[in-house]
């Protein structure tokens, strides 16, 4: 058995597995695909302390850091259910798609999250070619260029905000005949010049040629006339859904589906913590992600030494 398992090899799983190890004491990390959203990242240009760098050099360093510390690395195992430890200081399980049964003492959970489609013809071909799901991430690389969001809810109007300041122009495209965010925001909004909102619009296409976007085609609702939006980026910003649905009844979840950890990287189960883009942390961040995921592990640590 193991004193820490993780499920989740990334940048949260990892730093977990590196503090864990570095106690000296047995640590194993389950990871459907060891890496996790970093490998499908271009440009990371803040970490901090790494003035640039790209998604799959940043997986690789991650994997060979938490390997230099003899983790046992389970790279493409799902895990499917977890049984927490029948009181304190037991065995919790964590069962693998596979049919296998991982034991532990502690188990971090840090299965993060992934930003849900809009499945149009042009999303899949463009990624990282001018289809963004994250404006902290990939605002800059839009300096000075026209860019629409996919998205009228809070996340979509702040990418908005946060974009207007940056890019040439803002289309925010909002497929109900409203937007959803609050108030504040959409004030804020209407008062930046260089945005233009488009309700009751259904996005039908992302264009593009030479391997970059170059336009997004919406059906206004209303009227059923197609239109086309000449740009150079679009964000899709239509939820961020947590890998939690394996943990549902077993492990508290918060309204949005992720896991409702304390300061600490507590779950409501005994022995059972979690980091990262998986939980009710705010803000979803590589650098987040590391720190949470650290501060996870030595609650595991600190869990094993009193029990
Ligand atoms: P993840 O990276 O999502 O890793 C989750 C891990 O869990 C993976 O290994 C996955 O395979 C595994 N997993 C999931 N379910 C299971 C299961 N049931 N069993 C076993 N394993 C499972 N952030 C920045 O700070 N800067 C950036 O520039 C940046 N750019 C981004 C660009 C893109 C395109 C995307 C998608 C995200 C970007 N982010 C960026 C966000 C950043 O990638 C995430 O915040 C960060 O990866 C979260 O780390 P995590 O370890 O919590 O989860």
């Amino acid at each position: 058995p193991y004193d820490v398992l993780i499920v989740g090899g990334g940048p949260a799983g990892a730093a977990a597995a590196v503090y864990a190890a570095r106690k000296g004491i047995r640590v194993g990390v389950a990871a459907e695909r060891f890496g996790g959203q970093v490998n499908d990242t271009m440009a990371i240009e803040n970490y901090i302390s790494v003035q640039e760098t790209d998604g799959p050099k940043f997986a690789a360093a991650l994997e060979a850091q938490t390997r230099s510390y003899g983790v046992d690395i389970m790279n493409l195992q799902r895990a499917d259910k977890i049984i927490p430890a029948a009181q304190a200081g037991g065995m919790a399980e964590v069962v693998l798609a596979n049919g296998g049964t991982l034991k532990a003492k502690t188990v971090i959970l840090s299965t993060g999250a992934r930003w849900r489609n809009v499945n149009v013809p042009g999303e899949q071909e463009y990624k990282n070619k001018g289809v963004a799901y994250c404006p902290h991430c990939d605002g800059p690389l839009f300096k000075g260029k026209r860019t629409a969001v996919i998205g009228g809810g809070n996340s979509g109007i702040e990418a908005a905000i946060d974009l207007a300041g940056i890019v040439a122009h803002v289309t925010v495209i909002e497929f109900a005949d409203q937007l959803k965010a609050d108030a504040v925001l959409i004030k804020k909004l209407n008062s930046l010049p260089n945005v233009t909102v488009h309700t009751n619009a259904q996005t039908t296409e992302i264009t593009g040629a030479d391997g970059k976007v170059n336009g997004l085609k919406y059906k206004d609702r209303a009227t059923g006339v197609e239109h086309l939006v000449e740009l150079e980026g679009v964000f899709v910003q239509i939820g961020l859904v947590p890998n939690t649905e394996w943990l549902k009844g077993t492990i508290e979840l918060s309204k949005f589906g992720e896991i409702i950890v304390d300061a600490k990287g507590h779950t409501n189960a005994s022995g059972v913590f979690a980091a990262g883009d998986c939980t009710t942390v705010p803000f979803k961040q590589i650098v987040i992600a590391a720190g949470e995921g650290s501060k996870a592990a030595l609650s595991a640590f600190d869990h094993l030494i009193r029990n």
